[in-house]
């Protein structure tokens, strides 16, 4: 755990009692504030005030007396509408902050140089933050990784001018970390989402761009309109900006050529790795994935020999593009995290001749996004309560079946992905929905996926994340 020492001796509100906000009060309690903790929900006030938190409801609290409101990622800031305690701080004059706000102002104070990577982007957040602490790892750098992905930061070990740390900011987080700081900050990519939460892409992408105008080092992944305008405007501002493309070549930055990753330096380009054989980082994303973690090790110092072994041992995470299994020319990849028809895009764009199992509980636009794939599909297969609407999308474009539930079909695409006979054949959920339909979310219809995927006779598994 690291204490959070910058409100030493300070009263200090605290809203949001779910397992980050508990972490977060705790950091506190240790570097001794005085905090008064509250939720919306009874429960988290009673686990929390059984954990040993001072609880209260901040309604009725004296405002004046806080030093700072520290707050969860997940409370309303502006949109739809303030929360009433965000309302109550501004109304006293009191700084709203989140736990990663808390880490920055301790690494400044314990160790500055410790490198930190921040890893932001409307995708792929998590596989450039797991990829880049792997990597690290697999160096032998001492390396933390937490955020957005796995644990909450405030539980990390305590910064040290050795530490490495990898850590994956959501929008929500960025925006209560006011004086964020990385040695190097990415930004992946930018593409409307959670707006309603942000209001316009203006204010959502101006909340991104602040991680990599903070960074001593900005890695900017240049692809869409957004991000390019960022790193244009960062580089007039005198910051160090490198580029990153998953299809350009740059003149200066790390680019893509098919699975080869390049280096420009004045026009001039030189292999630095390459992903050809790596099966968790297939697809033009991964490219974009993989750019932005090696321009970040780079900056910390790793050499290229350590990256790419990095690079090739890297796991994957689970239910993203997971490859779970084998039978001769037929793969079975759980990409059960692509909830809408965007997140499904890269896994069909990833492979030729795919058994698409899709559906699930809708989301707006269903899969029209989707039609410039179709080519791509020999059959899919449908479950759920979009199977209909998704049918009428398909039309006679895509043979497809209805088949209900997720056991049906894998059964279904394992047997007539076996007589495909045009090369590699891809059993692929890549739902293009949300799992609430039929499964508790959508980690459980991963998880489904792999076990019927693997039960069939002949299936062999392939190692990966767990
Ligand atoms: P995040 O943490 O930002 O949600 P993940 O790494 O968990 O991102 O990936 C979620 C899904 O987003 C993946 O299954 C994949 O379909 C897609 N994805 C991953 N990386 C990228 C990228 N660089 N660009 C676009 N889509 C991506």
């Amino acid at each position: 755990m690291i204490p959070a020492t910058s409100f030493a001796g300070k009263r200090v509100s605290l809203f949001g009692l779910g397992g980050s906000g508990i972490a977060t009060a705790h950091a506190l309690i240790a570097g001794g504030a005085d905090i008064l903790a509250w939720d919306d929900n009874p429960d988290s006030v009673a686990k929390a005030a059984a954990a040993g938190i001072a609880t209260g409801d901040l309604r009725g609290a004296d405002w004046s007396r806080f030093a700072a409101f520290v707050l969860s990622p997940g409370v309303p800031l502006t949109h739809p509408k303030p929360h009433w305690t965000v309302e109550l701080a501004r109304g006293a004059g009191v700084e709203g902050v989140g736990d990663i706000e808390l880490f920055c102002r301790e690494r400044i104070q314990r160790a500055p140089s410790s490198p930190f990577i921040a890893i932001t982007g409307t995708n792929g957040k998590s596989t450039t933050t797991a990829l880049t602490a792997h990597i690290l790892k697999s160096a032998g750098r001492d390396t933390q990784m937490g955020g957005n992905i796995g644990r909450a930061i405030m539980t990390l070990d305590p910064p040290e001018p050795e530490r490495h740390y990898a850590v994956e900011c959501s929008s929500y987080q960025i925006d209560l970390a006011p004086s964020i700081n990385p040695t190097a900050g990415i930004l992946l990519n930018l593409t409307p989402d959670h707006l309603d939460r942000h209001g316009t892409m203006a204010h959502y992408s101006s909340i991104k761009e602040r991680l990599v105008a903070g960074s001593d080092t900005a890695i900017i992944g240049v692809d869409d309109s957004w991000c390019a305008q960022i790193a244009d405007r960062l580089e007039r501002a005198g910051r160090q900006v490198i580029r990153i493309s998953k299809r350009l070549p740059l003149t200066d930055g790390y680019f893509a050529e098919g699975t080869n990753l390049m280096e420009a330096v004045d026009g001039r380009y030189s292999r630095v790795a390459f992903l050809e054989g790596i099966g968790s980082l297939r697809g033009q994303h991964n490219a974009q994935n993989a750019l932005a973690a090696i321009a970040a090790c780079l900056r910390v110092g790793l050499e290229l020999g350590e990256i790419q072994a990095g690079l090739e041992s890297f796991p994957g995470l689970a239910h993203r593009m997971e490859q779970v299994g084998r039978k001769d020319h037929v793969l079975f990849v759980n990409d059960s995290k692509a909830t809408n028809a965007d997140a499904a895009a890269p896994a069909l764009s990833s492979f030729n001749r795919i058994y698409w199992i899709a559906g699930g509980l809708p989301k707006e636009g269903g899969i029209e996004p989707l039609r410039g794939f179709f080519p791509r599909i020999a059959k899919a297969y449908l479950i759920g309560e979009a199977a209909p609407a998704f049918s009428a999308t398909l039309g006679e474009a895509v043979p497809y079946e209805i088949s209900g539930t997720l056991a049906a079909a894998v059964e279904h695409a394992a047997h007539d992905a076996a007589s495909d006979t045009g090369g590699e054949a891809v059993v692929l959920l890549s739902p293009a929905c949300a799992s609430f339909d039929q499964f508790k979310n959508f980690e459980v219809r991963g998880e489904a996926f792999r076990q019927a995927a693997t039960a069939i006779d002949g299936v062999k598994p392939i190692g990966g994340p767990r």
